[in-house]
């Protein structure tokens, strides 16, 4: 067929092949731009206390729409900006976006700011971070990071040390999907995370499947062994909600008290919880806030 089309036949196959790696090469190139102008904007989900309803803080997730293309997933764009030696970049201005956020709600709500690899590892990642503490004031007990075990794939003689110098600062370093992977027990006897979350997968399968019950068990009961405080990712639900409670969970974190929300928004939920002076969390607050 090809042959039979002579000199012509790159114009048959050429554009779906070109289309392909133009369209990665567009949107790197849209990343650096975008990471240029600031066009980055973080929404904030709530995390409650599971034992007590209340609003404890905020998980930081960003988000890029795409001028063209729309909203583009963070997992795409994270990988894409690390790829390209973009993250330093983004990972600090979103950090910063984050704490000035932060540092405007009350006392002792934090905010958890998502870290990526490259990000960790880059050589200016703690005395950045300094700085935007220092400048937007926002005290280090009010601010934690979520790192997944991915780090660990890139370990090296550094690797605790960058962890440590995190803990000594007064940030919080949590061990972010737990379970998604395959050796995460082992980085629990690392490094003394401050925070295990467990992965959303384990939540979602746990009321139909025993034995994804008796992984979500044993985690909380590690955790509480450990020392260490444990988020439950992904609840969507009450029944959920009760039954990771009644387990002994220590936080929340799900559809069922609130979806990633803009900023005004979840300044918005702040002050009506602050009104209430409880901090006590429903759907409805959650609805009301955020309509
Ligand atoms: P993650 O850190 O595990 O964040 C939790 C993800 O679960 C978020 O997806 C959130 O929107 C979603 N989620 C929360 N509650 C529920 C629920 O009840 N049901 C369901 N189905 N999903 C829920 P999102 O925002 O798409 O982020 C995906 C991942 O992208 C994050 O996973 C994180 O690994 C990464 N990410 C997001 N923002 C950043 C960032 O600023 N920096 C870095 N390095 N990574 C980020
Ligand atoms: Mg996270
Ligand atoms: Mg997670
Ligand atoms: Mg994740």
């Amino acid at each position: 067929e090809a042959k039979r089309l002579g000199g012509n036949r790159f114009r048959v196959f050429e554009p779906s092949y070109r289309t392909v790696a133009d369209s990665r090469r567009d949107l790197i190139r849209d990343l650096r731009e975008a990471v240029r102008d600031q066009y980055f904007t973080l929404q904030y989900q709530p995390v409650v206390n599971a034992q007590t309803r209340q609003l404890v803080g905020f998980e930081a997730l960003a988000r890029w729409t795409h001028p063209v293309l729309g909203p583009i997933s963070p997992d795409r764009f994270i990988r894409l900006a690390e790829e390209a030696g973009l993250m330093h970049e983004l990972g600090s201005s979103l950090l910063r976006q984050a704490c000035l956020t932060a540092v405007r709600w009350p006392e002792p709500l934090w905010v958890s700011v998502n870290i990526s690899v490259e990000q960790l590892y880059h050589r200016n990642f703690i005395a950045t971070l300094k700085n935007n503490l220092e400048q937007t004031m926002l005290p280090p007990s009010r601010l934690q990071l979520e790192v997944t075990e991915t780090i660990f794939m890139e370990a090296d003689a550094t690797t605790y040390g960058v962890l440590q110098s995190l803990q000594a600062l007064g940030v919080d370093v949590v061990l972010d999907d737990f379970g998604k992977g395959y050796s995460s027990l082992g980085y629990l006897r690392f490094f003394p995370f401050s925070k295990i979350k467990l992965d959303a997968s384990f939540v979602r399968d746990m009321l139909s499947d025993p034995r994804s019950a008796a992984i979500v068990s044993s985690v909380i009961a590690l955790a509480v062994d450990l020392g260490v405080a444990v988020t439950a990712e992904g609840v969507e639900t009450t029944e959920y909600f009760e039954r990771l409670r009644d387990k002994g969970c220590t936080e929340t974190q799900g559809y069922l008290f609130g979806r990633p929300m803009k900023q005004q928004n979840a300044s918005c939920l702040v002050e009506m919880l602050t009104r209430k002076e409880s901090f006590i969390m429903d759907s409805a607050s959650t609805a009301l806030a955020t309509n």
